[in-house]
């Protein structure tokens, strides 16, 4: 019976490329998003996968999403939290409005689809959790303090629920993403990209693969023995 995962936040960039890479892999893939239903619908066509609308921040619609997942699928095997947004600026200028929204979707977006998927794992015995943080988060980035306390807080929810239920046979872990070309990344001007590039050993900004992969390496059985960690995925811009 193939395995299912469910992508938060997978209608582009790293998302989508995890939900590529596991589809790739015969796994059931849902592939969730909030506004970009036709980049979504085109993933699902590609891959097979189902797309399926939710605000990651809203409980109740999280709770209905798990729901229509078991019903079709039976089950959920892997759970990648990916949504998120990022908010730029100098911090006491941030409008609260705004760091509300960014701790709804990157912190309780991540708490609300692990809350609804935990009990269907813990039935079975069996599950990961894969919670998409940011180097930021473990590092801090100026003008962006508001994202690196929501992606430290991504981290320190990993760790507490991998103490929490690695008896029940689940394991939690965190990727921390260095600089990843997507959307969210698509402000930079070449000359900044440049001069991010030069503070990477490895000389290169990041492809959305190079997350999906580690990604899809912690839903692995080779990985049952890592939880609670918070494997960087950086070019080794942050070590
Ligand atoms: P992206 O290209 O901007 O994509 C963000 C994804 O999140 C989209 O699919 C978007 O869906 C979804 N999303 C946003 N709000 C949502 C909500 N309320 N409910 C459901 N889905 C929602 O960003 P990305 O670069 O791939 O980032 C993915 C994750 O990696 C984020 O958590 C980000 O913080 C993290 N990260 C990225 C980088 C980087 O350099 N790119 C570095 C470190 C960490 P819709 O378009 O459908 O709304």
């Amino acid at each position: 019976m193939p395995k299912t995962v469910l992508v938060t936040g997978a209608s582009r960039g790293i998302g989508a490329a995890c939900a590529e890479i596991f589809a790739e892999n015969g796994y059931n893939v849902i592939i969730n998003y909030n506004n970009s239903e036709e980049k979504a619908e085109a993933l699902a066509k590609k891959t097979g996968g189902l797309a399926y609308k939710c605000d990651v921040s809203d409980p109740s619609a999280v709770g209905k999403m798990v729901e229509d997942i078991i019903e079709k699928y039976g089950k959920i095997d892997v759970l990648v939290n990916n949504a998120g947004i990022s908010v730029t600026g100098v911090f006491d200028l941030v409008p609260d409005e705004d760091a509300k929204r960014l701790f709804d979707i990157n912190v309780f977006g991540t708490l609300n689809c692990s809350k609804k998927v935990l009990p269907y794992m813990l039935k079975r015995k069996y599950g990961k959790i894969i919670n998409i943080s940011s180097m930021w988060g473990q590092t801090g980035a100026s003008c962006e303090v508001h994202y690196s306390a929501a992606k430290a807080a991504v981290i320190g929810f990993t760790k507490a629920l991998a103490k929490e239920v690695g008896a029940s046979g689940i394991n939690v872990n965190c990727v921390a993403p260095g600089m990843i070309m997507t959307d969210m990344t698509s402000c930079y001007t070449d000359e900044e990209i440049n001069d991010i590039k030069e503070e990477i050993p490895l000389g290169r900004c990041g492809d959305p693969r190079d997350i999906a992969e580690t990604v899809f390496f912690l839903a692995s059985g080779g990985s049952s023995f890592i939880t609670g960690q918070v494997i960087g995925v950086n070019g080794g811009m942050v070590i």
